[in-house]
């Protein structure tokens, strides 16, 4: 009896030595699998796709402007794309800590960005534009001392809306949170980048955008300050997409000809 207790437990040890075994073989190689791929052929895209036609969702999917340019350059480069959606604020610390290797998201050059990253070649003109109630007395940037505006945490609006004599600046998670509190009153004017504000307008009655530009500027990727490596890869797939008409063909596809001023 003692025997055959010893002799069960015995065979059920080696039975679960096997099984661990097995399963611990398989994890270990499944895991280092997966460590190589992510380091050696994932690039991970930081962006926050509340921004269209630059980034936004379709579904669980992340589409755009900035979607399809970095997946044409993941192919130039052989490698797969993954994008991770976060707060706008948060893409420039996820590319400094590597979290990210690069962030895309309608990211407007500046000098107090270019401390913590290093900018690819611009790809995309952009403007700063004022939205307001269409019935508003705001007609230019001038009529804006002392109003109160909304704009997207950490942009470049934010910036510049701060700069705006005794304006009180609002600031939202999206933009499109700003518009909305424009609607509801509870704002005088939005400071916000000139393409989504076309989309965000279809989107919102009553609200309008003012002829005048607030600013220019431009937009490129942004890298780990330092990484020359990754830097020279996309602006060598960059260029070679303005060069053959793909990023043209991807901004088409995004921004109607018709409505471009
Ligand atoms: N272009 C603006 C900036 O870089 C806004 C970008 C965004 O909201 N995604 O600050």
């Amino acid at each position: 009896m003692v025997m055959k207790l010893k002799k069960l437990v015995s065979v059920l040890l080696v039975g679960a030595c096997v099984v661990s075994l097995a399963a611990c073989g398989s994890d270990k190689k499944e895991k280092s699998d997966d460590g190589d791929k992510k380091s050696k052929d994932t690039l991970v895209m930081a962006t926050n796709a509340e921004f269209p036609p630059y980034e936004f969702r379709d579904g669980d999917d992340v589409v755009g402007i900035d979607a399809e340019v970095a997946q044409a350059i993941a192919d130039k480069l052989g490698m797969e794309l993954k994008i991770e959606d976060m707060a706008f604020d948060s893409i420039i610390p996820a590319v400094t800590s590597g979290k990210a290797d690069f962030g895309a998201a309608g990211l407007t050059v500046t000098d107090e960005r270019k401390e913590n990253v290093d900018f690819t070649d611009t790809y995309a003109k952009a403007t700063q534009v004022i939205m307001v109630k269409e019935d508003s007395k705001v007609a230019g940037p001038d009529d804006l001392t002392g109003k109160k505006i909304g704009v997207q945490l950490g942009t470049t609006g934010d910036i510049y809306a701060g700069d705006i004599e005794d304006a009180e600046v609002e600031r939202y998670n999206k933009g499109f949170e700003a518009v909305q509190a424009l609607q509801q009153g509870k704002i005088d004017a939005v400071v916000i980048d000139g393409e989504p504000a076309k989309e965000f307008v279809k989107q919102a009655e009553g609200i309008k955008i003012l002829d005048e530009a607030f600013t220019e500027e431009e937009y490129a990727l942004a890298v780990d300050k330092g990484n020359e490596d990754l830097l020279g890869k996309i602006n060598d797939a960059l260029n070679e997409l303005k060069d053959n008409g793909k990023l043209d063909e991807i901004v088409d596809k995004y921004i109607n000809a018709d409505d471009a001023e």
